[in-house]
């Protein structure tokens, strides 16, 4: 007998929901797909349009907003599973405060209500992002579930995405999964880089562990199928790092290296070193990704597979036409000095607050070399320290376990199997306690606990030790200030690989969006 799945998907015209849709569609499942489409966007992608035209018998899409509870309730109608795609991401984000709330933050709450409120078995599956994870700086460039969830100083984008993955694992759900997206190659990146300051916030030593757009589309179908086959025990209720793996594993300057590289020279050709932000964005290799991996069996493409996918579309000889080097350099590039996302604007108009946040202040910007043969590339072996280091043995996953995240308990035994005393140490370690009096060994029943500010907060032990949550109000501070928590083991060890010991206490002051926002 044909089984009848209908799936429920939002951010059907996004990089990767575009790429699910279709991916569904290939599915020999014969799957139905409801679509919400934001009622706001301007132009539907051509992907989705061709998509739509193709499977119209199989595709029904609306109009409308899941930051309204009511669309939510008309998108899951008759759905079986829920795939939530929906985000609004950089540049965006950073320009828009109250729809990165409602998209980000309300529209996830709206979904999982909507299934509480249904009474149907509905499987929700969730999009998280590795930004929630925060800025990583060498040593600590490896990692995995279960560190710390921080975002970076102004980043509204995971702020919410964060709060809004804390609701799915809280909400009481009986079937779910959490799966934090990683950076998505996709086709629409030179349009979106070459149009805002967004395009200097890689952090040229950063680790960046890429997934594509359409490896990320055969993983959600790869999910139904499976899931209807029966055959994903022991995933359900759990977080997964979704990564492409060893063959996705660069930093941010190979990134822009081999981008640039299809107009026939590399990144130092269009860039200066001191034109990119030095820290407090994200980006981290998974030491896990390969867990999602063995159970849903997606990646196809590995990070150089996909610059040649790009290479045959847009051609080095048709981009190199259009753009040598030295306009790309001096119009395209240099004309985004003046977005207000751009280092370069702050510099000019003395946006302090940022300046500190992502270079550590003026005096560090001075000391960035301008000349490249000056700059420490992680990738080229060199360490900012000036050490030397050997690359290709730092990216082999075998040897990165003693540069892990300490997570404060014995994260090889199961939750179910800790104590209470265990509990309280991993606590300790975030500097609170666990104020329950009983673990009845269920890593899904909710405890209390107490930060050392003394805010007492209710969260499941897989909440707070799998999914990497604390205090709500000590992690999710407004103005911008994790140098509080930089005194505290858990986030400590994080925060001085790329602060100083002076940084602590810094508070930031909120960017003019967020006034405006947090005023209504
Ligand atoms: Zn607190």
């Amino acid at each position: 007998m044909e089984k009848n799945i209908i799936v429920a998907l939002t951010g059907a015209s996004g990089a990767m929901g575009g790429e699910v849709l279709l991916a569904l569609m290939r599915s020999e499942l014969n799957i139905k797909v409801r679509c919400i489409l934001f009622e706001k966007e301007k132009k539907t992608p051509a992907l989705f349009k061709k998509t739509l035209k193709k499977y119209k018998d199989r595709i029904y899409a609306f109009k409308g907003d899941i930051s309204r509870r009511e669309d939510c309730e008309e998108l899951i109608s008759g759905a079986g599973y829920v795939i939530n795609c929906a985000s609004l991401i950089p540049p965006k984000s950073d320009h828009d405060p109250d729809g990165t709330y409602r998209s980000n933050f309300l529209g996830t709450k709206n979904l999982v209500d909507a299934i509480l409120a249904s009474g149907r078995d509905i499987a929700y599956v969730h999009i998280a992002t590795v930004a929630m994870y925060g800025h990583r700086a060498y040593p600590h460039i490896w990692g995995r579930v279960g560190d710390p969830m921080i975002s970076s100083d102004y980043d509204l984008y995971s702020l919410y995405k964060l709060k809004a993955e804390k609701y799915v694992l809280e909400s009481g759900l009986k079937k779910f999964v959490s799966l934090r997206q990683t950076a998505v190659l996709h086709k629409y990146m030179f349009a979106n880089n070459l149009s805002d300051g967004l395009m200097f916030h890689t952090v040229w030593n950063g680790a960046l562990e890429w997934v594509t757009d359409v490896d990320s589309g055969n993983m959600c179908k790869n999910l139904i199928e499976r899931d209807s086959d029966g055959k994903l025990n022991g995933f359900w209720n759990r977080v997964f790092n979704i990564g492409g793996g060893e063959s996705c594993r660069v930093t941010g300057f190979e990134s822009f290296d081999r981008c640039f590289t299809l107009t026939g020279k590399g990144a130092k050709k269009y860039f200066k070193p001191n034109w990119n932000i030095s820290r407090n964005f994200h980006g981290v290799w998974f030491y896990d990704s390969d867990e999602l991996n063995d159970f849903l069996d997606f990646r196809n493409e590995s990070f150089e597979d996909f610059w040649k996918r790009m290479g045959k579309k847009y051609g080095y000889f048709k981009l190199g036409a259009i753009a040598p080097a030295g306009v790309v350099s001096s119009l395209a590039i240099k004309r985004l000095f003046k977005n207000t996302n751009a280092p370069m604007y702050w510099l000019k108009h003395g946006k302090d607050g940022r300046i500190k946040a992502f270079f550590g202040g003026k005096e560090a910007y001075d000391k960035i070399p301008d000349k490249w043969e000056n700059y420490p590339l992680l990738c080229e072996g060199k360490l900012e320290n000036g050490e030397n280091i050997d690359y290709p043995k730092l990216k082999k996953a075998e040897n990165a376990k003693s540069l892990l995240l300490n997570h404060g308990y014995d994260d090889s035994k199961p939750l179910e199997e800790l104590t209470l005393e265990e509990i309280n140490n991993a606590a300790a370690f975030r500097g609170g306690n666990c104020i329950s009096k009983n673990y009845g060994k269920n890593p899904r029943e909710k405890l209390l606990w107490k930060c050392r500010e003394g805010h007492e907060f209710a969260l499941t032990p897989y909440t707070v030790l799998k999914g990497g949550y604390w205090c709500p109000h000590c992690t999710e501070p407004r103005p911008w200030k994790y140098g509080s928590l930089a005194d505290i083991p858990f986030y400590g060890q994080v925060y001085f690989d790329s602060h100083s010991e002076k940084e602590i206490y810094d508070v930031f002051p909120l960017s003019e969006h967020e006034e405006e926002f947090l005023k209504q």
